[in-house]
């Protein structure tokens, strides 16, 4: 069976072929600058990597271009056995991977109110692939789902009940998908059954979030009712005292828009270097002696330290931490940053396994290390091709 793995942003819609349960990508690409004139379709399998100008007025049109380049390449659509969709905000209606039908549809509907960027182009996507592929089984996999499972106690914020209750305003959390994957990869890592496992998972991308992890569930976790709460990233500026917002309005006179561009778009490691949101591009002019970036690197390392001692407490016992997504993933620099000074609380780095480890599954603790700490490459879409591939096929 064939599994398209669909991602539907406000503009760009990322696929990717799966033939499973091989787990083999057959293609992979994305319709970019959606309802722009210059939109385009990039597409790329064996032997093929071409970038198309494309008339892509709306989604409806970009899919219509994706299933176009599937056949050109020789898939026969008859061959598409389901679609597997990326939905960021499930609330707390999802705790697993579901079949569409139309109360999902709604429900994912109702939470766009707590990710209006987010929810209803995914939901756009939903929609568009049931009408051109009308029969094929459509599934939704949350990025909120995995962090289902904390305890009251963590996920509530210290407001009157009626916020929550009337209103959802709670905790929920984010990069579901890409903590369960390395919850699962570092279960199999360590030899342990995955309910045996006791994790932290830091997804260090340009949006970054830690969980903890107990008996393989999230415990707790740093992104809240967005994902503007937490650790410091490439543009956001994760936690700070809840009043500036009120301060840059009040004091500075700025409007609502504005102090959400100002803490989404404009903070982060781009506020605090005032060079770039690009971990890479920071960490060159750092080395460089650029002072800002040094400091912009030293704050983002702060933060994740504090986290994962504040994880340590939280689980008692911590098997691993667990690196992943593009800074985790690619930097020794980050990893070690982070990691430094952790030693009397269990946790050894291994200075040679770290240094120029890219991309590759690997345990960079020290021997004596306590506890082991593992870089784990993060696949989102493996996971949401194969909870669609268990529905579809029952
Ligand atoms: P993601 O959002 O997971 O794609 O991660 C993007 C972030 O990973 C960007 O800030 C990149 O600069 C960073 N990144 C990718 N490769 C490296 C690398 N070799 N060293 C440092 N940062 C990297």
């Amino acid at each position: 069976m064939r599994v398209l793995v669909l991602n539907s942003g406000s503009s760009s819609i990322k696929f990717q072929l799966y033939r499973m349960p091989e787990e083999v990508v057959e293609v992979r690409g994305m319709v970019e600058r959606i309802g722009e004139p210059d939109a385009s379709l990039r597409v790329r399998a064996e032997g093929v990597d071409e970038r198309l100008k494309r008339l892509v007025p709306d989604h409806a049109a970009g899919l219509h271009h994706v299933l176009e380049a599937l056949a050109r390449l020789g898939v026969p659509l008859d061959t598409l056995g389901a679609v597997g969709h990326r939905v960021v905000h499930g609330g707390e209606d999802f705790a697993h991977t579901v079949l569409i039908d139309e109360a999902v549809e709604a429900a994912v509907e109702r939470n766009s109110a707590l990710a209006p960027l987010h929810n209803p182009p995914n939901l756009l996507g939903i929609r568009v692939a049931r009408e051109v592929l009308p029969g094929v089984p459509q599934v939704a996999v949350f990025d909120t789902a995995f962090h289902q499972t904390m305890p009251e106690a963590a996920w509530r914020y210290a407001l009157p009940e009626a916020l929550y209750t009337e209103h959802g305003v709670r905790r929920y959390g984010f990069h579901g998908t890409s903590h369960r994957y390395v919850t699962e990869r570092a279960a199999a890592m360590l030899g342990l059954a995955v309910d045996q496992v006791n994790l932290i998972t830091c997804h260090l991308g340009n949006g970054a979030s830690v969980a903890a992890v107990r008996g393989g569930r999230s415990v707790d976790t740093t992104m809240g009712l967005t994902p503007l709460e937490g650790l410091v990233m490439g543009t956001r500026s994760g936690d700070l005292d809840p009043a500036i917002p009120l301060f840059l309005q009040s004091t500075l006179g700025m409007s609502a828009a504005q102090v959400d561009k100002l803490l989404n778009k404009e903070s982060g490691l781009l506020g605090l270097s005032g060079l770039s949101n690009d971990a890479r591009a920071v960490e060159e002019a750092a080395a460089a002696g650029h002072e800002r970036a040094r400091l912009a690197l030293e704050v983002q390392a702060y933060r994740l330290r504090k986290v994962i001692g504040a994880y340590t407490a939280v689980l008692g016992q911590v098997h691993a931490v667990v690196f992943t997504a593009g800074i985790g993933e690619n930097s020794d620099v980050a990893r070690a940053m982070a990691m430094e000074g952790l030693q009397p609380m269990g946790y050894w780095l291994d200075e040679a396994k770290n240094a120029g480890l890219r991309g590759r599954e690997a345990d960079i603790a020290h021997l004596d290390s306590l506890s082991r700490i593992l870089v784990i490459p993060t696949d989102e879409e493996l996971v949401i091709a194969r909870d669609t591939y268990e529905l579809a096929a029952g």
